[in-house]
């Protein structure tokens, strides 16, 4: 077996994302992710089925599901270099550092005993480990082809990467892989549309024999990402309607990407009256990583020059206090989780946002089925609602919790129209569930062969 490809996490779900990759005898590491939802040693890859050496590994952008365990991959395999793109490297320790604190916090609460699994003090020789490459993010996507690809990386047995922007967060990449005359292009998370401050993907061009796809939306139809005017239009006529009854909106997100999106679709929105101007609130490692894209501004789009501390405030500690006070007055707050993992911020608020009439919740991103944001999403209102096992279940009263698809993935038929352009001879689907891997084999089953990413399983490239 020439290539072979490994999946050691998150083939079929969004988890702890790292694959194994095998190019005649040479390994290398695609991702080093840290489950979501998972805890301890159930929420990292299966490196100990690594026996071999690393050559390289490659970290395609720096969202926690693909870079979360990247120490301890380190720790193990000291001699590989680590590969990202420039504003990746520096999100990805500040997204580290940020992991440490979460998890003396699981030690001291919850008693889990083996974290932290690694301490700052590990971080500060990754800051020098990790090897930063230049990349055009494709702002300039229709000049020749050359600039869009990073500086190009070589390593033994002929092997030579390049990173290739996926237009997902600011420094998100995917990777080509080039040995002899097969090419291989993983897409890590990708967005083919231009989001508020980042411009879309661009894919390669060329014979592409084997394609790695996302596939995080694959499962849901209705989700257009052409229609994202619209979601941002009808986002401003409810939450316009709900401050101006004197509500709040609450908007759980993630401090990295998803944050500064808002920030800036927020503030355009306030600026062209389409929503009334009340305060607007985030939460603090959301405010770091805005620091890091203002730094890294020229990856962005130019409009993104507008983002600005200004225009902001940073949520203190929320106890029932604190919240109790916070939503007095009409304002809109960004905060994390996304998903609404309990105890994070934006769980603490929808606990007393749902048991009144007057607010809003508003889902903006993907809204994975066992979190605690699903069942938010799709309470009704007479319904008791439990949000952490140590708290009485409240009662739900509020009928504005809603869903907008303001996402930074592709949708199940641009997943469908990247492998057609791509035209690979392998197809192999990761990060997403079955059901929608399921829909694009139906769709791409005669133009590719097609196999489903399994946590341990090797799929053999040929
Ligand atoms: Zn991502
Ligand atoms: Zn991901």
């Amino acid at each position: 077996m020439a290539w072979s490809f490994t999946v050691l996490g998150g083939g079929q779900e969004i988890g702890a994302n790292s694959y194994l990759l095998k190019i005649h005898g040479v390994s290398l590491l695609l991702d080093a992710g840290l489950h979501p939802k998972k805890y301890g040693q159930e929420s990292l890859p299966e490196y100990g089925t690594i026996t071999e050496e690393l050559e390289a590994i490659f970290i395609s952008h720096a969202h926690l599901d693909h870079v979360g365990s990247l120490p301890l991959i380190n720790r193990q395999q000291p001699q590989a270099p680590i590969f990202a793109t420039i504003p990746t490297k520096d999100i990805a320790l500040r997204m580290l550092h940020n992991t440490v604190t979460v998890m003396n916090i699981f030690r001291e609460e919850k008693g889990y005993l083996e974290y932290p699994f690694f301490e700052h003090g590990d971080l500060r020789p990754l800051e020098g480990e990790i090897i930063g490459l230049e990349f055009n993010p494709g702002i300039y996507a229709s000049a020749a082809a050359k600039q869009v690809h990073s500086e190009r990386v070589r390593l033994r047995g002929n092997i030579q990467a390049r990173f290739i922007s996926s237009g997902h967060i600011l420094g998100s990449a995917g990777l080509l892989l080039r040995q002899g005359k097969r090419n291989l292009y993983y897409t890590g998370d990708i967005s083919v549309k231009d989001q508020a401050l980042i411009s879309g993907a661009v894919l390669p061009e060329g014979k592409i024999d084997f394609l790695i796809l996302e596939c995080t939306y694959a499962n849901d139809p209705e989700y257009y990402s052409r229609n994202r005017p619209k979601e941002i239009e009808s986002f401003a006529g409810e939450a316009s309607r709900i401050l101006s009854a004197g509500g709040c909106v609450l908007i759980p997100a993630f401090a990295l990407g998803k944050t500064q999106e808002l920030l800036f679709i927020l503030h355009r929105l306030i600026r062209r009256g389409q929503i009334p101007p009340v305060p607007l609130y985030i939460s603090g490692l959301g405010k770091n990583i805005t620091e890091i894209y203002q730094e890294h501004r020229r990856y962005l789009r130019p409009q993104a020059s507008t983002l600005s501390f200004e225009l902001f405030s940073v949520l203190g500690f929320l106890d029932d206090l604190s919240v109790e006070s916070l939503l007095r007055d009409p304002c809109l707050i960004v905060a994390t989780n996304g998903m609404m993992v309990e105890n994070t911020p934006s769980a603490r608020l929808a606990r007393r946002m749902v048991q009144e009439e007057r607010h809003g919740i508003f889902f903006c991103g993907y809204i994975d089925p066992d979190t605690l944001g699903y069942r938010v999403f799709h309470s009704q209102p007479g319904e008791a609602l439990t949000f952490s096992p140590q708290e009485e279940p409240v009662m739900v009263k509020n009928p504005n919790i809603k869903r907008f698809y303001l996402s930074s993935h592709a949708d199940r038929y641009e997943l469908l129209e990247i492998a057609r352009i791509v035209r690979p001879r392998i197809t192999v689907l990761v990060h997403g569930v079955k059901e929608g891997m399921e829909f694009l084999k139906e769709e791409l089953g005669k133009e590719s062969q097609v196999f489903f990413g399994e946590k341990g399983k090797t799929i053999p490239l040929e």
